[in-house]
């Protein structure tokens, strides 16, 4: 069965100017102006969709004419952009809806493990949002997605989504797995992580490609050194991927 329709949480974007920009993104001869533009403008309409199910309630509101029935969003909403690709989908978020908080919470990617590592969370207490939106580009093991939704919960968010631009289908698996209240919102779904966990066939590096950091073979995600050890967790992903079919 295909990712798309085995997960209900699942939502890929069928819209046009989607799969339009996504092709310009991917496209190696993208440059990083323009890269950053096309992330920007499809997490604007991938948000749109994320948050077309937002509760709103009535307000009452005056036009130069009369007064006249409006509305308005009801929950608190937080974005959290994984650092550091997710940074650049924060002010698209932020002009759809500017009343949101940012939160930051650092996880990075152990090279040889993939596995995540949180380093920075400055979270109050107790929950200041409703609905969190967590911002990845691309949702490759679903490690770092599946630990953030972990913290999010323990914070006490009512309702978490992501938003990437593409996912593996081992990222949609394990995060559907760990976490079936999770809505999933992308433009793409693609084929396979390869053995250094990239999504292909992907766009490479999005942070990279957003910032202009092309160090070579050793920047994220996959690190040179040892490979193996990196080949050796996306095989297991594909395991338990394959032997959920
Ligand atoms: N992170 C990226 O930037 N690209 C991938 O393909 C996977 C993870």
């Amino acid at each position: 069965m295909e990712t798309a329709e085995r997960y209900p949480t699942l939502h890929v974007s069928a819209h046009p100017l989607v799969a339009h920009k996504l092709a310009i993104l991917r496209d190696t001869g993208t440059d990083t102006k323009k890269f950053r533009e096309l992330v920007r403008e499809l997490t604007w309409l991938l948000g749109y969709e994320a948050m077309a199910d937002l509760a709103t309630r009535a307000r009452r509101v005056q036009t130069p004419l009369e007064e006249t029935d409006g509305a308005e969003v009801e929950p608190r909403v937080g974005l959290v952009p994984v650092l550091r690709a997710g940074l650049g989908m924060v002010d698209a978020m932020l002009e759809l809806i500017p009343t949101a908080q940012v939160w930051h919470i650092g996880l990075y990617r152990d090279e040889r493990t993939l596995k995540p590592v949180e380093y920075y969370n400055k979270l109050p207490d107790a929950a200041t949002v409703q609905v969190c939106l967590i911002l990845d580009p691309m949702l490759a093991t679903g490690g770092s997605a599946a630990a953030t939704v972990d913290i999010l919960k323990a914070w006490g968010a009512a309702r978490i989504k992501q938003v990437s631009l593409i996912a593996a289908p081992e990222g949609v698996a394990t995060l559907s797995d760990a976490h079936a209240d999770v809505d999933i919102h992308v433009a793409a779904v693609d084929r396979e992580l390869n053995e250094r966990g990239y999504i292909v066939p992907g766009l490479g590096d999005a942070g990279d490609r957003q910032f202009g950091t092309f160090a070579g073979p050793a920047s994220e995600p996959g690190h040179a050194h040892d490979i193996d050890e990196t080949a050796e967790v996306v095989r297991r992903l594909q395991r338990d991927l394959a032997g959920r079919s």
